[in-house]
């Protein structure tokens, strides 16, 4: 990496630490971390390691003191997990293991079931190195995963809302003072707020936290969205269509 990548690098990690120490910005921040590790390059330099250790480690601290909230954890489970995979940081998977006793149940299943199949990965990845060709192709669910995406087989769990969903969701202007049902705080008049398709705002954060867990408006219940099970079928579908008998 060349060493102006590297300063720029660490300079944002830098900016996104501060960000870590207000409520409003906190999970935006750890979202941003999390984006920066999965994108970790292994040319990296020590300093910008030691950067993130130490943006990781106020995430941690600030979740241990201040910010107690399970959708906070949530946030900085995302950031840890994503470390202990692609970040050479002793200290993630310790992180990992405090986080993952803070969040709601279901959030804990799918961060075992990540790390899970990211090990199964990893694994896969090292056995190729060793034996060549003679490697097993991941399956469309573990390669969903490693996108980010988690297969959700039992139809009694509601799969969180589809990414291009996401990044439909506008932005509004809270023009009557209004409480955010997520959670529960105000969102005083003139302040931006997201909107669900029904009209129903939220905080920005609240909704995309929400719809990561849920594709239905926590308001109203409306949930006529594209989920990530919808979301994966197409891709199944597709994959079927080019390759027929793969996955049947
Ligand atoms: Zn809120
Ligand atoms: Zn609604």
């Amino acid at each position: 990496m060349a060493a102006s990548a590297d300063e720029d690098l660490i300079a944002q990690i830098s900016k996104l630490k501060q960000d870590l120490k207000s409520k409003k910005s906190f999970v935006n921040a750890c979202a941003q971390l999390t984006e920066i590790s999965e994108q970790w390059s292994q040319d990296a330099s020590e300093p910008s390691v030691q950067a993130l250790r130490e943006a990781a480690k106020a995430a941690f601290t600030a979740l241990q003191t201040r910010f107690s909230n399970p959708k906070f954890w949530q946030a900085g489970l995302d950031l840890f997990l994503a470390i202990d995979f692609h970040v050479p940081i002793e200290d993630a998977g310790k992180w990992r293991d405090a986080a993952v006793e803070e969040v709601d149940d279901e959030a804990r299943e799918r961060a075992k079931e990540q790390a899970r199949l990211r090990r199964l990965q990893e694994d896969k990845m090292h056995n190729k190195g060793q034996f060549g060709d003679a490697v097993t192709p991941l399956s469309l669910g573990e390669l969903l995963a490693s996108q980010g995406i988690v297969l959700v087989e039992e139809d009694d769990r509601r799969p969180g809302m589809s990414r291009d969903a996401r990044a439909e969701l506008r932005v509004k202007t809270v023009l009557e003072e209004d409480v955010c049902v997520v959670c529960q705080e105000a969102m005083p008049a003139g302040s931006k707020a997201k909107a669900m398709p029904c009209g129903h705002l939220f905080h920005d954060e609240c909704l995309l936290s929400w719809v990561k867990k849920s594709n239905s408006c926590p308001t109203c219940r409306f949930d006529d969205m594209p989920s990530e099970k919808r979301h994966y079928d197409d891709v199944q579908r597709q994959v079927m269509q080019r390759q027929p008998g793969l996955y049947s």
